[in-house]
């Protein structure tokens, strides 16, 4: 079985599909971490990566690797483990400037067919229902407002102890659900064929329970 989960940042996506994974014996997969993954190499690059045609000319020399040590996924650039600096706000934001260039897809989608052809997979991302696994078995559109995943964000980062300002963590989120959804490429929409879990009001429990019944 797969199962495809895509929705905008911070609906609670990588949480339910690691809980559900766990669940149901599937493997997760974060495409969104992929996209970072590219983001950091055209930010280390110190290109300009609003410049269009150089992250298509520089991102060729970003090779992503995923690999699943103790069930967790861990990627890889060009050889180096970055999975420690892919949740940075950075990152994030450079990786929905950067993921609408053709040629940063194209280096992508590969990696992501491969690990959905070998089946058992609960994939998350913007286009994994539409584009990536348009075969799932499964397929769900997780969405909550705004303010409550910028909530939801703000409190992630007051954990860590990191300063974490609502306002300007809201108008980033929306600016990314603007960029993700109006490309011209694999823009995130749900699937005709998807169902849509509003999480705004709902514990995490009930919706990891939710999907899981979907799955049966
Ligand atoms: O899900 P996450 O916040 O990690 O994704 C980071 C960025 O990568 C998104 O804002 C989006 O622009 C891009 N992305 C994408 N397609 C996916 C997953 C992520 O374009 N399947």
């Amino acid at each position: 079985m797969n199962v495809a989960i895509d929705g905008p940042a911070g609906a609670g996506k990588s949480t339910i599909a690691k809980l559900v994974a766990k669940k149901l014996g599937l493997v997760y997969v974060d495409t969104g971490a992929m996209y970072r993954a590219v983001a950091i190499y055209l930010l280390d690059s110190g290109i300009d990566v609003n410049d269009k045609a150089a992250v298509a000319e520089k991102c060729k020399g970003a090779n992503v690797d995923i690999k699943y040590e103790d069930g967790i996924q861990n990627v890889y650039l060009n050889g180096t483990n970055v999975t420690g600096r892919l949740r940075e706000e950075a990152v994030g934001n450079t990786a929905s400037v950067t993921s609408p260039v053709p040629e940063v897809r194209a280096q992508i989608f590969s990696l992501q067919r491969g690990l959905a052809e070998r089946g058992g997979v609960i994939m998350d991302g913007r286009d994994i229902g539409t584009v990536v696994m348009p075969d799932a078995d499964v397929k769900i559109y997780l969405t909550a407002s705004s303010e409550v995943r910028a909530t939801r964000r703000v409190k992630e980062l007051q954990e860590k102890g990191e300063a974490a300002n609502f306002e300007e963590i809201k108008r980033d989120i929306e600016e990314r659900d603007h960029r993700d959804m109006t490309r011209e490429i694999s823009p995130l929409k749900q699937a005709d064929d998807a169902i849509l879990v509003d999480t705004s009001d709902m514990t995490i429990d009930q919706v990891v329970e939710k999907i899981c019944s979907l799955c049966k």
